[in-house]
C-alpha cells in the first residue's frame, strides 16, 4: 500500500469507529506521528490535504516544522515526547500543542518561556500508567499537585490528559485507567476534557472510549526504521 492508500485507510477506520461509537467523525482529531521518516512524508501528507503532525524529538520536529512552513505549507505540529526543560523554547517556536507534560520542572519552563509570549499554547498532561517510574508520565501521586501547577500558568490551556497504553497491556483496562485519572484532573479543571489515547494498535478502541486526539504513526507512515 502506498502513503496515499494507507492514510485513507486509516480515516475510513475513524470514521467507522466514530460511526459505531455514535460520534462525529470531527470529533477526534487524527494526528499523524511522523518520527523517523523523512520530512518528505509530511510534505506528501499536508498535500494529500492533513494538517496534524506529531514528533516526540524536539532535534527531528524543528527542522521538519520548518521545512513544511518555508514551502508555504501551515501545518499545526503536536509535540509528543519526553520534553527536556532545556528545549521548551525550542518546541515552542513551532508547536501549538505539548501532549507531555509530566513534572514540575517542565511546568516552570512553560510558564518562563509563555510569560514573554502574546499567544496560548494548548498542554496534555501525560499519565504515567506503569510502575516505572522512568517512564514518560506523571504518576497518580502527583497528578493533582502537577495539574494545579498547571492551572497557574497564564497562556497555557490545560486540554486533558495524555496516555501511552502498555506494552501487552489490555487496551480497554489502559483507557479505564486513564478515564478514571481524568475525571481527577477534570474535578480541579473542568473544561480539561480532551483525551489524548489511541495509536496504530488500539485507536478504535481509545475512539469508543472517547479519545479526542487519537496520535497515528506506523499505521500510516509505514514501519519505523529501526
Ligand atoms: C510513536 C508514538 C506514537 C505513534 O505510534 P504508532 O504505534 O506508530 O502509531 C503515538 N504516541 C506517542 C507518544 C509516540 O511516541
Amino acid at each position: 500500500m502506498s502513503l496515499a492508500e494507507r492514510y485513507s485507510s486509516v480515516k475510513e477506520r475513524v470514521a467507522s469507529a466514530c460511526l459505531a461509537a455514535n460520534r462525529e467523525p470531527l470529533s477526534v482529531e487524527l494526528i499523524v506521528i511522523t518520527k523517523l521518516h523523512p520530512t518528505e512524508v509530511a510534505h506528501e501528507l499536508f498535500d494529500l490535504g492533513h494538517r496534524h503532525f506529531g514528533e516526540n524529538r524536539d532535534q527531528e520536529a524543528k527542522p521538519k516544522a520548518e521545512a513544511l512552513r518555508t514551502a508555504g505549507r501551515e501545518a499545526t505540529w503536536h509535540f509528543v515526547g519526553q520534553l527536556q526543560s532545556n528545549k521548551v523554547k525550542s518546541v515552542l517556536s513551532y508547536a501549538s500543542t505539548i501532549h507531555s507534560i509530566d513534572r514540575e520542572s517542565l511546568v516552570k519552563e512553560l510558564g518562563k518561556q509563555l510569560e514573554n509570549q502574546d499567544r496560548e499554547i494548548d498542554g496534555f498532561i501525560e499519565l504515567n500508567l506503569t510502575e516505572d517510574s522512568g517512564r514518560g508520565g506523571v504518576s497518580e501521586e502527583n497528578l493533582e499537585a502537577l495539574t494545579e501547577l498547571v492551572l497557574e500558568i497564564p497562556r497555557l490551556r490545560l486540554r486533558g490528559v495524555m496516555a501511552v497504553a502498555g506494552l501487552g497491556k489490555e487496551p480497554r483496562a489502559e483507557f479505564d485507567r486513564t478515564l478514571q485519572l481524568a475525571e481527577r484532573v477534570q474535578r480541579l479543571a473542568p473544561s480539561a476534557t480532551d483525551l489524548s489515547m489511541g495509536m496504530s494498535e488500539d485507536f478504535e478502541t481509545a475512539i469508543s472510549m472517547g479519545a479526542t486526539h487519537i496520535r497515528v504513526g506506523s499505521a500510516i507512515t509505514g514501519p519505523r526504521p529501526a
